[in-house]
């Protein structure tokens, strides 16, 4: 099993440093046909508009369609959660859409920018995860096949729905590997099947 982490722009170099941790194979992905190496991919935060705009210029979206249907799995975080959804606001913005939710971009306002927050999961159970915001969006609408692993200030914030899997924070950010290691799993059972 090997893992790809999408490298054009922000905090992809946090992700690699948890999965050499974790002991996982791994690669930074920067053009379309790595997309045949790996069996998840991550998409990290940073600017998803940035983002955006490389995956369309390097010819990356029927790849990553193909990739989808070939049982590839995926986790966003924050930026790469807006990549992930269906719907995108504030600004509106064109989107992967491989996960049913809307999302409205830098929605916490200019006062709290970023903050840390420890929430308990119930999908996880003790200790509370320990939550990293930055610039981060809100979820404001998940699909019916959307399962809501954790919440915040009565939105979600950890989501998942099939082999997609996405957070508004940066797990990559902390020491608490769990929701990495659930990623993990998601791409082991894909793989399996
Ligand atoms: N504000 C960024 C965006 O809208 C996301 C910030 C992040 O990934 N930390 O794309």
């Amino acid at each position: 099993m090997k893992i790809g982490v999408l490298a054009v722009q922000g905090d992809f170099a946090a992700h690699g440093r948890v999965l050499e941790q974790l002991g996982v194979p791994w690669c930074e992905v920067r053009h379309p046909e790595q997309l045949s190496e790996i069996s998840g991919l991550i998409l990290p935060g940073g600017e998803s508009t940035t983002m955006l705009k490389f995956l369309f210029e390097e010819g990356f979206l029927e790849p990553l369609r193909d990739f989808a249907r070939r049982g590839g799995a995926f986790f966003g975080t924050c930026a790469g959660a807006i990549l992930l959804a269906r719907e995108v606001t504030n600004p509106h913005q064109p989107s992967l859409g491989f996960l049913d939710i809307s999302v409205q971009r830098n929605a916490y306002g200019r006062q709290i920018n970023s903050f840390v927050d420890r929430v308990l999961s119930p999908a996880f159970g003790p200790p509370p995860l320990e939550m990293v915001y930055i610039r981060a969006p809100i979820i404001t609408r998940v699909g019916p096949g959307v399962e809501v692993l954790a919440e915040h200030g009565g939105h979600p914030v950890l989501v998942q729905q099939g082999r997609c899997l996405a957070a508004t924070f940066h797990p990559e950010l902390t020491e608490d590997r769990r929701v990495h290691e659930r990623f993990l799993q998601l791409v082991e059972s894909a793989s399996a099947r």
